[in-house]
C-alpha cells in the first residue's frame, strides 16, 4: 500500500470503531448506520483509495470541485451525495453525477432538480436539509429550511417527476438554542423524521453527525453519518 492509502485505511478503521462502539452503546445494529465519507477538497486519487478500501458512499459540497472528481471516478462503485448549498445554475451539472442531494431547502431548487433529473432520465434521491437554527427568515445561515417548512418542501419533492423523497439532513447548529447541544439537535431531527414518515413512510433516511459528533448522531438514531476530516485529515483549504 502507498503511505496515503495506509493512512486512509488507519483513519477509516478508527472511524469504523467509533461507529461500532456508538451503535453498541445505543443498542443498535451496526448495519443501521451508513458511513458517508466527505471527500471535499481532497483529490480523486483519495476517492479511488477509499473505494479500494471498501467505502461505497462519498459526499461533496461544491460543484466546481466535485464535477471533475466524479468524472475521474466514474468507473468506481460509488454512490455520490451532494451536501452543499446549491445554486440553481449548478443543478444541471450536479444532477450529472450526484445520486442524492441532501441539501434541498427551497421550492425553486426542487423545480430545478426535477427538470434536470427528467432531462437526464434519472431518479434523484432528495433529503430536506433542516436548519435547527433558522431565524425569522425561516432559513439557516448554512442552508436549510426551518422545521415548519419541511412538510411543504417534502410534498413538493414527493410530487416532482424525477425526484424521490428519501428523508432529512441536518448540520448541528453553532448558534441558537441547540448550540453546543448536538445530541438534542439530532434528537429533534429524529422527531421531525418520525413526523415526516407518517405521510411519507419510505423517507426514512436521517443524515446527521460529522467527525466531531458522530457518536451523538448514532445515539439519536441517525441512519447516515457524514465524516470528512476524521478519515481524510485536516482539509487543505476551506470547504
Ligand atoms: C464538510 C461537511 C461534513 C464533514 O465534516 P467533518 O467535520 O470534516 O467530518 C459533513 N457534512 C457537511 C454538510 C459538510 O459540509
Amino acid at each position: 500500500m502507498t503511505d496515503r492509502k495506509d493512512e486512509l485505511a488507519g483513519n477509516l478503521a478508527k472511524v469504523e470503531e467509533r461507529i461500532a462502539t456508538a451503535c453498541a452503546a445505543a443498542g443498535r445494529a451496526r448495519e443501521e448506520v451508513t458511513l458517508i465519507v466527505v471527500t471535499k477538497t481532497f483529490p480523486a486519487s483519495d476517492v479511488r483509495f477509499l473505494a479500494e478500501l471498501g467505502v461505497r458512499h462519498v459526499a461533496e459540497n461544491r460543484d466546481q470541485d466535485a464535477a471533475p472528481k466524479a468524472a475521474e471516478c466514474a468507473d468506481l462503485p460509488l454512490t455520490w451525495h451532494f451536501v452543499g448549498q446549491l445554486q440553481t445554475n449548478k443543478v444541471r451539472s450536479v444532477v450529472g453525477y450526484a445520486d442524492l442531494v441532501q441539501s434541498v431547502d427551497r421550492a425553486r431548487l426542487v423545480t430545478a432538480l426535477s427538470k434536470e433529473a427528467v432531462r437526464a432520465g434519472r431518479e434523484l434521491g432528495c433529503l430536506v436539509q433542516v436548519a435547527l437554527d433558522a431565524g425569522a427568515s425561516g432559513r439557516g445561515e448554512r442552508g436549510g429550511v426551518a422545521p415548519e417548512g419541511i412538510e411543504e418542501l417534502a410534498g413538493l419533492i414527493a410530487g416532482a417527476p424525477g425526484l424521490r423523497l428519501d428523508g432529512l439532513m441536518t448540520v448541528a447548529p453553532l448558534t441558537g438554542e441547540y448550540a453546543g447541544r448536538q445530541q438534542a439537535a439530532f434528537e429533534r431531527l429524529m422527531d421531525l423524521s418520525t413526523h415526516l414518515r407518517r405521510a411519507h413512510p419510505a423517507a426514512n433516511m436521517v443524515s446527521a453527525g460529522m467527525s466531531a459528533d458522530l457518536e451523538q448522531a448514532v445515539a439519536a438514531g441517525a441512519t447516515h453519518v457524514r465524516v470528512g476530516s476524521a478519515v481524510l485529515g485536516v482539509r487543505p483549504r476551506l470547504g
